[in-house]
């Protein structure tokens, strides 16, 4: 989780014991789910495309070697 300031812009991974605003003490402080919000995770066509490639590499260089 992740805390945003609505009065001074404050954003951290702390908030006040009272849910308060550890920079100006506002109440203001919204709690934001931290995926998603600034740091998408990465696509899962990227993961399978990474180890395609990786696959592809290694059937080259074995055929290579084997030939
Ligand atoms: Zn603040």
């Amino acid at each position: 989780m992740k805390y945003y300031c609505n009065d001074c812009s404050y954003s951290g991974k702390t908030g006040g014991p009272a849910g308060e605003c550890p920079a100006c003490g506002s109440y203001s402080l919204v709690r934001r789910a931290q995926q998603g919000a600034d740091s998408p995770a990465p696509a899962r066509w990227r993961l399978v495309l990474l180890a395609g490639l990786w696959g592809y590499l290694i059937v080259m260089v074995a055929w290579k070697l084997l030939h």
